[in-house]
């Protein structure tokens, strides 16, 4: 079957995983459902669907999540996020976390999930559609899912009033494309625009979620964003004008600047001090 797959064209490792999907069973013994599933998935694969939506749920660090064409594929890249957004957590105490624009919901999820119980974690997207996502990968977490929230609603808007002043850590993984920048057929023929492309610079997301987050976070409070590579300098500009202190680009595991992180001066009048 596998065999089959790769010799009408298919990457073989993709076949392999559709096949496992599909019947659980690597060998030829597939019973017809199996056989029709695995067909059919193999024939979304040929048109170019990525296999992560073709399969219906992909990897994120300690998760197996639901994804579809309503939000954005799960990247390696952003996994990294997570783990630098975790390492600026205290060591123990209870956290408030929130992940701006959750989509499928990896980011805060996995939060959810690795601080248990120990993190509440509020998760927001404007897509209805997204949030259904992250509602199932919700249901998906079972006990880690208790401490977990999620409003619909643009940026901040959606965020409860109460939770003004008092995050620990706000996390996004926002839209960041522009419009003219090249994006493989896979992502531009597939995953949802709106996930990616925040308006026709790039940076429209990053200036929502920058000019309010200081009066978000309590005193000391981080944030963390996932950037564009060539974005580090005009995303640590918008981070500073929204009054943060020790903005600073990160690079992710291959030296590349995937995300700015930043955080409120735990005095309202601290110096700001730029790393970059
Ligand atoms: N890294 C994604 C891509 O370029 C973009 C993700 C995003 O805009 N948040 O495919």
């Amino acid at each position: 079957m596998v065999a089959a797959a790769a010799a009408g064209g298919l990457d073989p490792m993709d076949a392999r995983r559709i096949a496992e999907e599909a019947g659980g069973d690597l060998d030829d013994q597939v019973t017809d459902l199996g056989r029709s599933r695995f067909d059919a998935m193999v024939e979304r694969r040929r048109a170019g669907e990525p296999l992560q939506y073709v399969l219906g749920s992909w990897g994120f660090r300690s998760l197996d999540l639901l994804v579809d064409r309503r939000v954005l594929i799960p990247r390696p890249e952003t996994e990294w996020v997570v783990e630098v957004a975790l390492g600026l957590l205290p060591d123990d105490g209870e956290v408030v976390v929130l992940d701006l624009g959750t989509g499928s919901g990896a980011i805060g999820l996995s939060i959810a999930a690795e601080r248990w119980p120990r993190a509440r974690v509020v998760l927001t997207d404007t897509s209805p559609d997204a949030v259904a996502v992250a509602r199932a990968n919700l249901a998906g977490i079972g006990r880690a899912g208790t401490t977990v929230e999620i409003h619909e609603g643009s940026w901040w808007d959606a965020v409860p009033a109460s939770h003004r002043g008092s995050l620990d850590l706000v996390v996004s993984n926002p839209p960041y494309v522009a419009p003219s920048d090249p994006l493989p057929p896979e992502v531009a023929d597939w995953e949802p625009g709106a996930a990616l492309i925040p308006g026709p610079t790039g940076l429209e997301a990053f200036v929502e979620i920058l000019g309010a987050a200081a009066g978000w976070l309590r005193p000391g409070g981080w944030i963390v964003c996932e950037i564009g590579e060539t974005q580090g300098v005009d995303v640590v500009a918008l981070a500073i004008a929204g009054g943060l202190v020790d903005v600073e680009v990160r690079p992710d595991l291959t030296g590349r600047d995937r995300m700015v992180v930043a955080r409120r001066a735990d005095q309202p009048d601290g110096a700001h001090a730029v790393r970059a």
